[in-house]
């Protein structure tokens, strides 16, 4: 038996133990109407985590029941995206696999006297469903005989009847407690074409009814979920007692992933798209998978993230923070290291030979056990951050200031001898010089200098659009502030900065560190290449 590290895996075990069930077959039912976010990775790596842990299995399931806001880009979206973080479904269903035998099983529930056909509208079916408080009114087609139910339907089916004109409703209590029990719809005709079947059916089932159905005969044995189908849960084992299925699937609910500053709505995400605040499904201040793929998230870092957060039964949020830590976590281990400026500063050293080009040593990333270097160009012109200089600097400031020195990282010990300046007091140059004894690895130069900055060679670095970003929500000020209050209106930041070759070529997705900055990688913007932030580092240098 395995070790239960949750309450989904403590129930699958008592059920294991006492020969409830002998094998664990989970699915993911996403509904192809729009793109994953991160909440459907929590849902994915529980899903996919149970059938690991057990050795069993687990299907993709496509629930495409309601055909007015399906598409195949979606289906197409969110196999790319399970890939990406790594998971292999065991078989690929869909709800519409299934569309003749959820007719069947309809037309047993209406043989077995449990389901009727009724005229009301939609909007008197919820007009008499009573209140929390008041039982529902009985449907004056309730009691309909049993071949004229089947008569209906039929002809429900052959399209006889106009769109919203008659239904087909479960037979079971208008006075239960719980309103998903009161008489539910489980079919209603809705003409419209469907990405699977086309036009072949005007009459479509409901999640709710036909979700059980696809479980059972997919061979699911645990249908995980998340907590807002609770109430759900009668009905789902009301089909399954019904229609005599053994062995039953069960349902397990557990609490959504919230992320502060994220925005986790397929609704609200969609409308981001639309109304053009952000640029696409894919863009990097997306939380959908994509997104995060695009933004250079890596899938290790978002598994680990949902391994972290565990699963738990309330629902709760959990601080951005926390996703952002596992990400510099991950990256910090294993992005290589390079150096690039968002305002560059130019940088003439006086006593560095004109025209001579040096190649020093750039360690990859100091992490690793086994040291690797690459060469870098280190020449009388640099370019440093305007920020790593200060014309009046405080206590205790250990950048380059007049007359003061600094480590240039992997190179030398510069002194700043003089200051360039505009006709607005702005510095545009710094005139240093360099300590020939100081190269870093060879240091006889006996100079204690406390701060280390990151630079590039003006001979080869590239000029290029660097992006940063901040949350798409700002923090809230209430509790329950509408998503649109909080929209942040300045979540990119734009510089125009200058890095290292290396970052430019080879895999546009590959991470790097750019030394005291951030976590970094390439993105194709309108085919320009751009360097955009994967996640803030945690500077040394408060401001
Ligand atoms: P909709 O907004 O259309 O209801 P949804 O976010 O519920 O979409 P589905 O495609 O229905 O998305 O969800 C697929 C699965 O992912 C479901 O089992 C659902 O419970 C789960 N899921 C969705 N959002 C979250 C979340 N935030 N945290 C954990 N699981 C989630
Ligand atoms: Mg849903």
């Amino acid at each position: 038996m395995v070790e239960a590290t949750n309450f989904i895996e403590q129930i699958i075990n008592s059920e294991l133990e006492s020969g409830v069930c002998n094998e664990v077959h989970t699915r993911f039912p996403p509904e192809p109407n729009g793109y994953l976010h991160i909440g459907h990775a929590k849902s994915l790596c529980i899903n996919f985590g149970v059938k690991e842990k057990y050795n069993g299995k687990c299907n993709l399931f496509f629930d495409d029941t309601n055909p007015s806001k399906e598409k195949t880009e979606f289906v197409d979206a969110i196999k790319e995206d399970i890939k990406w973080l790594g998971f292999k479904w065991d078989e690929e269903r869909y709800a519409s696999d299934f569309f003749e035998n959820i007719f069947e099983f309809a037309v047993k529930l209406i043989k077995d006297g449990k389901a009727f056909v009724c005229d009301m509208s939609p909007e008197e079916i919820s007009k008499n469903r009573g209140s929390l408080t008041e039982p529902g009114k009985e449907s004056p087609y309730r009691n309909r005989s049993v071949e004229e139910n089947l008569d209906l339907f039929y002809k429900m089916r052959e399209g006889a009847f106009e769109d919203g004109a008659k239904c087909l409703r479960a037979k079971i209590d208008m006075a239960s407690p719980n309103i998903n029990m009161r008489d539910p719809v489980i079919y209603r005709i809705l003409r419209q074409t469907h990405h699977r079947t086309g036009d072949k059916w005007c009459i479509y089932p409901m999640y709710d009814y036909a979700h059980p159905i696809c479980d059972y005969l997919q061979g699911v044995t645990h249908s995980l979920c998340t907590l807002e189908f609770e109430d759900h849960r009668p009905l789902y084992d009301w089909v399954g007692i019904e229609l005599g299925f053994s062995p039953k699937p069960r349902q397990i609910e557990f609490a959504r992933l919230n992320v502060t500053n994220l925005v986790m709505s397929k609704r609200y995400l969609k409308k981001l798209v639309e109304t053009g605040e952000v640029d696409g499904w894919d863009d990097p201040r997306m939380p959908t998978l994509t997104g995060l793929r695009r933004r250079g998230i890596p899938a290790e870092a978002l598994k680990d993230f949902c391994s972290r957060i565990g699963v738990c039964k309330a629902n709760s949020e959990v601080q951005i923070s926390y996703l952002e830590a596992c990400v510099r976590e991950y990256l910090n281990a294993n992005a290589d290291r390079a150096m690039g400026v968002l305002k560059p500063l130019k940088v003439t050293i006086s006593n560095y030979p004109e025209g001579k080009i040096e190649q020093l040593d750039f360690e990859i990333n100091p992490n690793e056990e086994v040291k690797r270097t690459r060469k870098i160009n280190f020449a009388k012109t640099i370019y440093i951050d305007e920020d790593d200089f200060s014309l009046n600097p405080p206590p205790k400031y250990f950048r380059l200031k007049k007359d003061g020195m600094v480590r240039l990282k992997s190179a030398y010990i510069i002194k700043c001898d003089d200051v360039v300046t505009d006709e607005n007091g702005k510095v545009i140059e710094l005139i240093c010089s360099y300590i020939p004894e100081s190269k870093s690895g060879a240091d006889v130069s006996g100079l204690k200098v406390k701060g280390v900055i990151q630079w590039v060679c003006e001979n080869d670095a590239v000029d290029v659009e660097i992006r940063k970003y901040g949350h798409l929500l700002l923090d809230e000020q209430y509790p329950g502030q509408d998503f649109a209050e909080r929209m942040n209106k300045d979540s990119v930041t734009v510089f125009k900065g200058k890095v290292e070759p290396e970052i430019m070529q080879g895999d546009e997705d590959k991470a790097y560190q750019l030394m005291r900055t951030g976590y970094f990688k390439r993105l194709n913007v309108g085919g320009k290449p751009v360097i955009s932030e994967i996640v803030s580092l945690k500077d040394n240098f408060n401001k």
